[in-house]
C-alpha cells in the first residue's frame, strides 16, 4: 500500500471512530454489486471504503450482452468503468483482502484485512454498516493449464457463456445431470459436443432425456477418460490432452464446460450472521443479513439468479436502506472528513450583509465555472455557525484552500481571497 493510502486509512480509521462517530460504510468485495453500492452511498455524501479483494470473477466475462444500454462490453471494461465513476464520486478502493470479521458492537463492526501481497501486513478498519458483496469462487480445476483459460475458452454455465460457440467445437466435463444438461443446451449452438466423463455410465434422473441427448449425431462421450492438460496459445483454449486407460491423445477444441459448482467466499462469516445450507448468506428485502448494520449483496447471497445487474440492483438497494438508517453528520463533520482524505476543496466563508463578499463573488462564480478538479463549497456564516466555528473564522470572506489533507493557503479578506483564487486557478 502506497503511502498515500496509509494515511488515507489511517484518516479513515480514525475519523471513522472520532469525527464522524463511526459513520461510515465498509465495504468488502470490489465487484458489480460492491462498486454500484459504494458508488450510490458517495453520491449521498457517506465516508465509504471499498476492500477490493483480487479481481472480480466477471472480468473474466469476455461478452457482456445483457448489461442494458450496452451491446457488447468485456466484463472487464465494465468494471474498469465502473471504478472510474465511483472515484470520481469519492469512494476510496483498497487493494486488501478481508481475513475477519467481528459483528458483535452493533454500529462499531470491526473488519480486519491482509495485504495481497505475501508481507502479512494487516490493518483494522471500524465501520458503522457494512456492505458485504464478496461474491463467489470457483473450485480448483485439478487440470494441468486449465485455470487460465477460465473465461477465455474454460467456463461453468453453458447458459450463459455458450452462444460464443456458435459453429465450433466444445467439451463438457461430468457425467451427471449437469453435464446432460450443458449437452443438451450446447449441442443446439456448436458444431460438435464432446462429453468426457471419467466413468463408464452417467448418473442422471432422467435416463431417457439423457438417450435422447447421447444419440444426438453432433454429441459423442469418450467413456472412462480424463482430461490432462489444456493447453492455447496466451489468449484461448486451443486443445485438450485425454488420458484412456494407457493411451493420450488430443481434442481440438474451442471451448471447455466444466460442472463444478462455484461456492461462495463467506467461509470468514459461519457463526457470525445467517448462512443457507449450501453458505449462501440470508438477506430480506432490503438486504439486511441477521446483524443489524450488516447488508449483503450479489452473488454471495442466496438470490437465485446470479447476474452482474441483480448484483447492482442489490447494491443500490442496500445502499438505499443504508442511507435511510444513517444518522445525519454535520456539515462540519462531512468537510473534516472530505478534507482528511486528501480531496482538494476550496472553503468560502461569506455572510449576506458582507460588502467585500459580494465583490468575491463574481470571481467565485468564475471559480465554480473552471475549476473541476476542486471542490468548492460557499459557507454562510449565519447559517453554518457550527462550521465557521470548527474552522476557526474570525473575518469575513475568508477561504481555505486545503489539498492533500493540509491547508495550502488561506486568506481573508477580498484582496487576499482573490490573490487566492487566481492563484490556485493557475495551479489546478
Ligand atoms: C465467466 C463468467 C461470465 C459471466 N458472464 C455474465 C454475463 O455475461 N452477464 C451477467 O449478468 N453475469 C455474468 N456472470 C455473472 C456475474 O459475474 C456475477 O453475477 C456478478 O459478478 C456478481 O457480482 P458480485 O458483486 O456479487 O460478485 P463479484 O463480481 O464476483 O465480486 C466479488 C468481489 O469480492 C472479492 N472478494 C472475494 N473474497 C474477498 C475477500 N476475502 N476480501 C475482499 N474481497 C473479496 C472478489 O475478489 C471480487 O472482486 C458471469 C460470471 C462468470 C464467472
Amino acid at each position: 500500500m502506497s503511502i498515500k493510502n496509509h494515511l488515507l486509512v489511517f484518516f479513515f480509521v480514525l475519523l471513522s471512530t472520532c469525527a464522524l462517530g463511526a459513520q461510515n460504510v465498509l465495504i468488502l468485495g470490489g465487484g458489480v454489486g460492491g462498486i454500484t453500492a459504494a458508488n450510490a452511498l458517495a453520491r449521498a455524501q457517506i465516508p465509504v471504503v471499498v476492500i477490493e479483494g483480487e479481481e472480480s470473477l466477471f472480468s473474466h466475462a469476455s461478452n457482456v450482452e445483457n448489461w442494458p444500454g450496452i451491446i457488447s462490453i468485456s466484463g472487464s471494461k465494465l468494471l474498469e468503468d465502473m471504478k472510474k465513476q465511483a472515484i470520481e464520486n469519492g469512494v476510496i478502493f483498497v487493494k486488501e483482502r478481508v481475513k475477519d470479521v467481528d459483528f458483535s458492537k452493533t454500529s462499531s463492526f470491526v473488519v480486519t484485512t491482509e495485504s495481497l501481497k505475501k508481507d502479512n501486513k494487516k490493518n483494522e478498519w471500524i465501520a458503522s454498516h457494512c456492505i458485504i458483496a464478496m461474491g463467489r469462487n470457483i473450485g480448483h480445476l485439478d487440470i494441468k493449464g486449465a485455470n487460465k483459460y477460465i473465461g477465455r475458452g474454460v467456463y461453468n454455465c453453458a447458459a450463459c457463456d455458450g452462444l460464443i460457440f456458435k459453429g465450433k467445437n466444445v467439451a463438457i466435463l461430468g457425467s451427471g445431470d449437469s453435464a446432460i444438461s450443458q449437452a443438451e443446451y450446447l449441442s443446439k449452438i456448436a458444431k460438435k459436443v464432446f462429453i468426457i466423463s471419467n466413468t463408464s455410465t452417467f448418473n442422471v434422473k432422467d435416463k431417457i432425456k439423457m438417450e435422447n441427448i447421447l444419440n444426438l449425431s453432433n454429441v459423442e462421450v469418450f467413456y472412462n477418460t480424463r482430461v490432462k492438460e489444456a493447453i492455447g496459445s496466451n489468449e484461448k483454449l486451443q486443445t485438450l490432452i485425454l488420458q484412456k486407460e494407457e493411451r493420450s491423445f488430443s481434442l481440438q477444441v474451442d471451448g471447455l464446460f466444466h460442472t463444478l459448482n462455484l461456492y461462495p467466499n463467506t467461509a470468514i462469516f459461519k457463526d457470525k450472521i445467517k448462512l443457507d445450507k449450501d453458505g449462501f448468506i440470508i438477506v430480506d428485502d432490503m438486504q439486511k443479513t441477521s446483524v443489524n448494520g450488516i447488508y449483503a449483496v450479489g452473488d454471495i447471497t442466496e438470490e437465485l439468479c446470479k447476474q452482474a445487474l441483480v448484483a447492482a440492483a442489490a447494491g443500490t438497494k442496500a445502499a438505499f436502506y443504508i442511507q435511510k438508517e444513517y444518522k445525519e453528520v454535520s456539515l462540519a463533520k462531512v468537510l473534516q472528513y472530505k478534507i482528511a482524505i486528501g480531496k482538494p476543496i476550496l472553503l468560502e466563508f461569506y455572510a449576506t450583509w458582507c460588502t467585500s463578499c459580494k465583490k468575491v463573488e463574481p470571481f467565485m462564480q468564475d471559480a465554480l465555472v473552471k475549476m473541476h478538479s476542486i471542490e468548492i463549497v460557499k459557507i454562510n456564516i449565519d447559517q453554518e455557525e457550527e462550521v465557521a466555528k470548527a474552522f476557526n473564522i474570525t473575518a469575513i470572506p475568508t477561504a481555505i484552500f486545503f489539498d492533500k489533507g493540509i491547508v495550502v493557503k488561506k486568506a481573508q479578506g477580498f484582496i487576499e481571497v482573490i490573490d487566492l483564487l487566481s492563484e490556485i486557478g493557475n495551479n489546478y
